[in-house]
């Protein structure tokens, strides 16, 4: 590994792309001919102004983003949208959530201050380790939107296929998952993540919302809040998250460099299959996600004995790999593999737990 690093399986902030981190050094002190660093940049100067601009063009030739969505840059990260979503979209007062981990049930937690929620299916019974079957969903007609959490951070659980929301307006939390395998953004109404997880620093959510789900009747709520006031200043009401602008940009370049989302999700296919092929073989560890529902991204394993699970994460920090520690509401262990993370950092984790059982 270059300059001392580690193999970082952080859930989030997680790790970067190393070309990423070593072009931003390389423009720190002076951006392009600038004479200044881009934290230190006017966000109204020609310089930034073409920075968001690139970054949201790069982002919609990745994801193939239709014309009439809007791509809005907001601070406050995904869990302020927890909040701005049904004080946005709720038009009737009511919407139906899935519950599937943690993070859908924050959601659902914040909506319920806002409106009427409908949990119309959960995998609670099981400590949400699998997703529950959304093809035929008893939802009201006027419901405003079908949220879901496309894949949680936590559970690592995914939706491999989306609810039948009935022509209903489709709402995802994309954290955790953003821009690792191809998506048809024409399904959704709308679509936003976090960017801490698989793009860049925290305190930056990206939102792409349909553009008649963007209201002006709702003068009343703070103008932060509304959609509208983003939109319609193309996400320059007041400063935004420059430096996270910047950072994603460079992250959407590097991923079209690599091929795009296609070539993303095959590399992260292969990548998460080292893994689990290893916990499918192992007598010590096991995967607690049914294999239909698995995430590609996030990966929580256990011994099924909490001191065991301690010591196999002192013994992998010992030999250099960092933050597999499960998260609390669910224990043991927990591999982060995002775009960021190489293959071989991969198989050398996997040699380590397979040194690991063999001393144990
Ligand atoms: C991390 C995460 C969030 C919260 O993100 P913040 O930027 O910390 O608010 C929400 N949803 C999912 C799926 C996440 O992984």
């Amino acid at each position: 590994m270059k300059y001392g690093r580690t193999y970082n399986f952080s859930a989030g902030p997680a790790t970067m792309p190393e070309p990423v981190l070593e072009e931003i050094r390389d423009e720190m002190m002076n951006y392009r001919g600038s004479g200044m660093c881009v934290m230190e940049m006017s966000h109204r100067s020609k310089v930034f102004q073409q920075i968001i601009d690139e970054a949201e063009a790069d982002l919609r030739e990745l994801m193939g983003i239709p014309d009439n969505y809007k791509v809005l840059f907001i601070q406050g990260g995904a869990t302020l949208q927890f909040s701005m979503i049904p004080m946005n979209l709720m038009k009737n007062g009511k919407a139906v959530y899935i519950e599937t981990g943690a993070w859908s049930k924050k959601a659902i937690a914040e909506a319920k201050k806002v409106g009427e929620v409908i949990v119309a299916a959960s995998s609670k019974d099981k400590n949400y380790t699998y997703i529950p079957d959304c093809s035929d969903l008893d939802i009201p007609e006027d419901t405003d939107y079908i949220y879901i959490c496309e894949n949680e951070t936590i559970h690592g659980v995914t939706w491999n296929k989306l609810p039948n929301t009935k022509g209903h307006v489709l709402v995802s939390d994309q954290s955790s998952m953003f821009l690792s395998r191809p998506c048809n953004v024409a399904d959704y109404g709308l679509i936003y993540g976090g960017v801490q997880k698989n793009v860049g620093p925290a305190g930056l959510a990206i939102v792409i919302i349909r553009e008649d789900l963007i209201r002006d009747d709702l003068t009343n709520l703070p103008i932060y809040l509304q959609y509208k006031t983003h939109a319609d200043a193309g996400s320059m009401y007041n400063t935004p998250n420059c430096w996270a602008i910047y950072v994603c940009g460079k992250v959407f370049k590097y991923l079209k460099s690599l091929g795009g989302l296609g070539e993303m999700e095959k590399i992260n296919i292969a990548k998460a299959k080292v893994f689990y092929d290893f916990l499918d073989q192992s007598k010590l560890f096991k995967g607690t996600v049914v294999p239909e529902d698995r995430s590609l991204m996030n990966i929580p394993f256990v011994t099924g004995d909490k001191d065991l699970d301690a010591e196999v994460i002192a013994y992998t920090k010992a030999a250099g790999f960092e933050n597999l520690k499960g998260h609390k509401s669910v224990g043991g262990l927990r591999a982060s593999v995002y775009n960021a993370m190489p293959i071989e950092g991969v198989e050398a984790l996997v040699e380590c737990l397979k040194k690991f059982e063999a001393e144990h």
